[in-house]
């Protein structure tokens, strides 16, 4: 007999995921969600905290998944060590793949998952998330909550008349324009991408309803259910919504994106984190780590404890070079004439609406 799907959803530490285990506890009461996260051993108090406030609201645990359980270490330290003290970098994450992604593999391990992750509608990247063929991964804050690869085993031309004929069983009052659309081939001057926004944004619940016919066909794990909820889902959900869901519930907003005010050479300037993860993260801006110096000076040191044997958190400086006063003042200039020169609609309680260039970067592992 085949296991029974699981629906879960990793909480990471960041408003992202935290928002989207709220909005699927209200929205869609039904749905059995299992929750998780996986602790480096490395994160900030703030995420602790967001963590137990959010299984106070849900009613549930959240189950903690450490990696290398048996070590007497930390899980990022034990893995340092095996990698002969390599730190991790954009480039070489291992630290992803060892403290998030395989102790969440192995705690689901074959069954059927549907797996839900908060990327945004204002976001467009899929993230670092895993590709077992038994975990499907759904995006409900997404005018397009499917996955890239359903799209591309959908939307082949070779699809059309199965399309068709599924659409023709849908309610759609735009069936006309919908078939028109659907008739037409993907070339090189039609891409796929344009033809699904097209149908996405004539009639989403429609949609919806033809990639669940879809996926009954197939191997994916939403094959094993009957019905989904999330197929009348027309949200689409961006960073005010991400805050105003936080705030409003009572979970509240993780401390370290609350903005602090410093001063530099009598002008005023307002600095914080962008987002969760391990204090040391390597994705961090200078500023961030001028604010990890400034507010946490406990850990700022251990990690510059980490950087040793030529090993270093940022490719171009040390952390010991970072605080020389002469850089750090240099560092809190660019960053104040960088945000007086943002207009105002941009001026945000958040550092996060700030560095947005950075928001795109990283794991949905780590940052969602
Ligand atoms: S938060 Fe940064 S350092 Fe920590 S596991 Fe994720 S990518 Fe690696």
């Amino acid at each position: 007999m085949k296991n029974k799907v699981r629906h879960v959803l990793g909480i990471s530490g960041g408003k992202d995921s935290a928002a989207l285990a709220i909005y699927l506890f209200e929205k869609y009461p039904q749905l059995d969600i299992e929750y998780y996260t996986c602790d480096t051993g490395k994160e900030l108090t703030e995420t602790y905290q967001l963590i137990e406030n959010l299984e106070a609201y849900l009613g549930k645990k959240i189950k903690r998944l450490v990696s290398a359980e048996e070590s007497h270490e930390d899980p990022f330290d034990h893995f340092l060590k095996l990698y002969g003290g390599y730190l991790p970098s954009s480039v070489s994450r291992w630290c992803t793949r060892k403290l998030k992604l395989d102790p969440f593999e192995e705690w689901v391990g074959d069954d059927p998952v549907i797996s839900y992750v908060g990327i945004r509608g204002d976001e467009d990247r899929e993230g670092y998330i895993s590709t077992k063929p038994n975990i499907q991964s759904i995006f409900p804050f997404r005018k397009n909550i499917w996955s890239e690869d359903v799209m591309t085993k959908l939307f082949t031309n070779s699809n059309i008349p199965k399309l068709i004929e599924w659409y023709k069983q849908t309610s759609s009052s735009k069936l006309d324009r919908i078939l028109n659309l659907v008739q037409e081939p993907v070339t090189p001057k039609f891409l796929r991408a344009t033809k699904v926004q097209a149908l996405l944004d004539l009639d989403t619940e429609a949609f919806n309803e033809v990639v669940f016919q879809f996926l009954q066909t197939t191997a994916y794990p939403l094959s094993q259910i009957k019905q989904f909820p999330l197929i009348d889902n027309n949200d689409v959900l961006v960073r005010d919504d991400i805050f105003r869901i936080l705030k409003d519930s009572g979970v509240g907003v993780p401390q370290y994106y609350e903005k602090i005010s410093f001063e530099h050479n009598g002008q005023k300037g307002e600095y914080a984190r962008s987002r969760s993860g391990c204090f040391f993260c390597f994705y961090q801006q200078k500023i961030e780590w001028i604010w990890l110096y400034e507010q946490h000076p406990e850990l700022y040191k251990k990690a510059m404890e980490y950087e040793k044997d030529g090993y270093t958190w940022m490719q171009d400086e040390s952390l010991a070079d970072l605080i020389q006063p002469e850089r750090m003042a240099g560092i809190k200039e660019d960053y104040i004439k960088k945000t007086n020169r943002l207009n105002d609609n941009k001026k945000s309680p958040y550092l996060v609406d700030i560095l947005d260039e950075a928001e795109g970067e990283g794991c949905a592992s780590c940052f969602i």
